[in-house]
């Protein structure tokens, strides 16, 4: 390289190494500069020159001596936590969430507001925007951005959700603009699964993976895959749709318009149906999980077929991705040890060997308010620089 093309390609260069000091810092929390320079493999200047212009720009902070360990190896530095904030807004079938956190990620109970779901998307905006409001006048410093998750299918070309099967007053909309254009605060849109699949690998089970699946089987079944350390996403965004897969050419109608798709079989909803079908009276998912909790040999029939499907769901994902590991989210099947057991022994019969032998499936923790904050901090870090693997 002459030293022309050297000079030109510097400040990305530089760019790209803030970017990974502060993928160190968000994944190892609080590090002095010494440190960084061992985990990241850059040299003490860089690291020196980099930590500086991050702290300039409020990413970062310098933790206050006295919260320091004894012997204080150099000042440690960390995500802005005290001087600025993210905040995370998840639009949901029954409620939304909205929650505030520093850009550690951290999200707790005290900075988290929720409401039910209005039936008009301009209530819900409504809603959003005042609990949005309430958390902004608490907050003293820079807020960097607000990340709103959303169900159904995001076409990131159009930049709207064409279509959201359970939630059908998000189709055509983009509430993320719309809240953008009333707080004038930046506000990026991803699809719900998306925000786990990135919250996962910030946060969570899937930390240092570069191929690995969150299928979300609660209210629709969704999927977010990363594969190469990017999210798949096809050419809208709207790739990984596994839930609208046939599997009842004659089943019932789904919430897309088709009959019989996997999503109406394998998820939490599915559950709940069959079981209300059955009691006779509606039911919600705190009462399903009691009612199996003390009464599942009752309801083996109605278990059985979503075990069976959900099966089926996550042993396409093994088979079409080839994951190395697969969280699954689902409060009735994946929440119970023995229901989970269940459905991983009929897993077994229906991946191919070779590749289910490459992947550990497992029940996923993380929340959709925690993928909200992931989405506006992967957002965040990406507009940043790109990343080089
Ligand atoms: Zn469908």
């Amino acid at each position: 390289m002459t030293k022309h093309t050297n000079r030109i390609a510097s400040p990305l260069l530089r760019r790209i190494n803030e970017r990974r000091l502060l993928e160190v810092i968000q994944r190892q929390g609080p590090s002095s500069r010494a440190m960084l320079a061992r985990s990241s493999g850059l040299t003490a200047p860089t690291v020196s020159k980099a930590v500086d212009l991050l702290l300039a720009r409020g990413l970062l902070e310098e933790l206050d001596p006295v919260e320091q360990a004894l012997g204080r190896p150099g000042r440690l530095v960390r995500m802005a936590t005290e001087s600025a904030a993210v905040l995370g807004v998840v639009v949901d079938a029954s409620t939304c969430c909205i929650v505030a956190a520093g850009l550690d990620g951290r999200v707790t109970e005290e900075q988290t507001r929720r409401l039910p779901t209005p039936d008009t998307y301009a209530a819900v905006m409504d809603g959003i925007e005042r609990q949005c409001r309430g958390l902004l006048a608490e907050i003293s410093g820079t807020v960097h951005g607000i990340g709103v998750s959303v169900p159904g299918l995001v076409n990131e070309r159009l930049r709207e959700i064409v279509c959201s099967p359970n939630l059908h007053i998000l189709d055509k909309r983009n509430p993320a603009r719309d809240l953008e254009d009333r707080l004038g605060v930046p506000c990026v849109l991803t699809q719900e699964t998306d925000s786990l699949c990135l919250s996962e690998r910030m946060y969570g089970a899937a930390r240092g993976l570069e191929d690995f699946a969150v299928l979300d089987a609660t209210t629709g079944l969704g999927l977010g895959a990363m594969s190469g350390g990017q999210l798949l996403a096809g050419h809208s965004g709207m790739a990984g749709e596994v839930g609208h897969i046939t599997v009842a050419p004659d089943g019932i109608r789904c919430g897309c318009g088709n009959r019989g798709c996997l999503e109406t079989l394998a998820t939490d909803a599915a559950l709940l149906r069959l079981l209300a079908e059955r009691l006779g009276h509606p039911l919600d998912i705190a009462g399903a999980a009691a009612l199996l909790a003390e009464r599942s040999a009752d309801f083996q029939p109605e278990i059985r077929t979503v075990t069976e499907h959900l099966a089926i769901a996550i042993a396409a994902v093994i088979n079409i991705f080839n994951p190395t590991a697969l969280l699954v989210h689902s409060t009735l099947l994946a929440g119970s040890e023995e229901r989970f057991a269940r459905v991983l022994e009929r897993v077994k019969h229906r991946t191919l060997t070779a590749s289910l032998a490459d992947c550990t499936i497992v029940a996923a923790r993380s929340s959709k308010r925690q993928g909200a904050i992931a989405s506006i901090m992967h957002h965040l870090t990406n507009t940043w620089a790109p990343s080089i693997r």
